[in-house]
């Protein structure tokens, strides 16, 4: 098993636009391109600095996970997603250490690469995505 860096930091979002308007006009870190991934229901876009990722979430409509999350905490802070190199050896390992996880199978995420959620009962109150690097 090997993590091997922060793949991004994930924040959730009511309004990309809005977002995107803050880290481009405001920030001055303009976004590099959004996605429509339609397994999880969000619209998905990418600030790019030189050390990591920053995915902007949004969702896509009513059936969206992500409304239940904006209901409960708000905007802010989603998730934290490391990079693996063998998703699955990482998904077993970790459950043999009592780490678990909401998707006991990849599915497919931003970029069609292959992504599991941790729960964060299991990780300190943090949601951590893996994605297969
Ligand atoms: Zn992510």
């Amino acid at each position: 098993m090997k993590i091997s860096k922060v793949s991004h930091i994930s924040i959730a979002c009511r309004n990309l636009e809005s977002h995107l308007k803050l880290f481009s006009e405001q920030l001055g870190v303009p976004c590099s391109g959004t996605e429509e991934v339609q397994s999880q229901g969000v619209k998905v876009a990418f600030i790019e600095l030189p050390n990591v990722r920053i995915e902007l979430i949004a969702p896509l409509d009513d059936r969206a996970n992500l409304n239940r999350f904006l209901e409960k905490r708000g905007e802010g802070l989603h998730h934290i997603s490391l990079a693996v190199d063998d998703i699955e050896s990482v998904l077993s390992e970790l459950g043999s250490k009592g780490v678990k996880a909401i998707d006991e199978k990849p599915r497919s995420g931003a970029g069609g690469k292959r992504v599991a959620f941790l729960h964060p009962k299991t990780t300190g109150g943090v949601l951590i995505e893996l994605e297969e690097d």
